[in-house]
């Protein structure tokens, strides 16, 4: 494995998270519960900047996708027919000794990685969590916990066509929660046991299908690969970070015909972010066969014989949380720094995270030098202003010294602080600090919303 070479470790992310508000341990106070996470104040807010990044760009700006947001329990038939419930499995091992449990793929040396013991037999392990549903706990009322929204797509294929008219190609994009049993989750929020998922079913022609200068599948699947990386590019993730990996036949999944994924350099090694699949038109003939409804396309213009046909699937799916981790990894910064303006003392190590300002999870930070009740009027008039433009999420934070305070927003990743002191009260002028640069200048609070519009981008 290859070692990520910045100053990061997960210890420090795990503790900035917590001390700043972005992830704290799940039920903490009655002793935690194995791999659960509760997003705090900031956590939320990243998260949030995260889904509207993609959402935007996959769905919003293109007028060839459109959302969805189905039920997390759905009729258990159509586990089966989409093969999770034979299929979606990972090879389990137990130690002997310790009766600890891995996933086998991921057991290097063939002994047990906590004791050293004799591993037991592979066996598959099933990895969807189930439920009840009504008051009586027979199996005939099972249901599943979702573990990917992909489904969701599929069953409402016809629904959608039908309610926009869509020509292919076309996509349905939804975000929610997924589950599965992981058998060793871990890394904080990178594996666990809930988590969210943003998904797209890009429905495009067959081979047989398409007219002259229309994308086949594999140029479909190659352009949303490329969309999909320049994402995290434009999104502030170092190019250095990122990789693509294209899947060996031998670990497709059992419905992808392709499938590449988009890897980033973690702490511990290259893990995977997100995957682009071509799942041909495995899940809609599927569904097609175990449901008794034709989720076929009518293409009048077709070439071929039969004018009604499943579409191919291209899907790009990626997880909310592991994107959050991401960006708080590929952000953190330690600096040698001194003086006022850095929060720190002389000589002491700056900690920053540098998000990109769409991902930040406050753009701007309004201080006001100091509780005096002669700067409150005017520090809480910028901060009304600067809210009632609606474009940032602005902070309004006047307890403790001005320097704690910069620290703070350094640690939370916040582009711009602005502060007000007395001059402003004879200047109307207030200090922008940058988070990167640590230049500090004034501005005319008749302009501050301009010159932040332009600098946030
Ligand atoms: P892995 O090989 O890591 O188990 P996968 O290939 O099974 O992942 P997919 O089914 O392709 O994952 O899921 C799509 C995306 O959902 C992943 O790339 C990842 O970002 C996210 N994801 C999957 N499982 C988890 C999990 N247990 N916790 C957090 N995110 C997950």
């Amino acid at each position: 494995m290859t070692e990520a070479s910045s100053a990061v470790t997960m210890d420090k992310i795990v503790s900035l998270c917590k001390r700043r508000g972005f992830v704290f341990p799940g039920s903490e106070i009655y002793g935690g519960l194995a791999n659960a996470w509760d997003y705090g104040p900031m956590g939320v807010e990243l998260k949030r900047n995260v889904k509207e990044a993609w959402w935007r760009e996959v769905v919003r700006t293109r007028d060839d996708v459109v959302g969805l947001d189905a039920a997390i329990l759905m009729n258990p038939s159509v586990w089966e027919a989409s093969g999770h419930l034979s299929g979606f499995t990972d090879p389990l091992v137990e130690c002997k000794e310790c009766k600890h449990r891995f996933r086998s793929d991921h057991v290097e040396s063939g002994k047990c990685p906590d004791c050293g013991g004799e591993l037991g037999e592979s066996r598959q392990f099933n990895l969807m969590l189930k439920t009840f549903l009504g008051a009586v706990e027979d199996t005939a009322s099972t249901v599943f916990m979702r573990p990917e929204t992909a489904q969701g797509m599929f069953v409402n294929f016809l629904n959608i066509q039908t309610a926009t008219r869509k020509k292919l190609p076309f996509g349905i994009a939804q975000i929610g929660k997924s589950f599965r049993n992981e058998i060793t989750p871990g890394n904080f929020i990178f594996r666990t046991r809930e988590f969210e998922q943003m998904e797209m079913e890009f429905f495009a022609k067959p081979p047989e299908h398409l007219q002259p200068g229309e994308r086949n599948d594999d140029e479909w699947h190659e352009y949303w690969v490329n969309l999909r990386f320049e994402w995290y590019l434009r999104h502030g993730i170092r190019k250095e970070n990122l990789r693509l990996r294209v899947h060996e036949t031998a670990e497709l999944a059992h419905y992808a015909k392709a499938t590449t994924d988009i890897e980033y350099l973690f702490p511990w090694g290259w893990g995977e972010m997100e995957g682009i699949a071509n799942r041909t038109d495995f899940d809609l003939k599927k569904h097609s066969e175990h449901s008794g409804t034709r989720l076929t396309y009518f293409d009048e213009q077709s070439p071929a014989e039969e004018k009604h046909y499943h579409p191919y699937v291209i899907e790009p799916a990626v997880g909310v949380d592991r994107l959050a981790l991401m960006f708080l990894l590929d952000a953190y910064t330690e600096e040698e720094v001194g003086g006022d303006s850095a929060g720190a003392g002389k000589g002491e190590t700056r900690v920053v995270l540098k998000f990109h300002p769409s991902i930040a999870p406050v753009q701007v930070a309004l201080l006001p030098l100091s509780r005096n009740e002669k700067l409150t009027p005017l520090s809480r008039e910028v901060y009304a202003s600067l809210i009632a433009t609606g474009r940032w999420n602005v902070e309004y934070d006047d307890a403790q010294s001005i320097g704690r305070r910069y620290r703070r927003f350094d640690e939370v990743g916040t582009p711009f602080c602005v502060t007000v002191d007395f001059d402003s009260l004879e200047d109307n002028q207030v200090t922008i600090r940058d988070r990167d640069t640590l230049v500090q200048d004034r501005v005319a609070i008749a302009d501050l919303a301009s010159i932040l519009g332009e600098r946030l981008g």
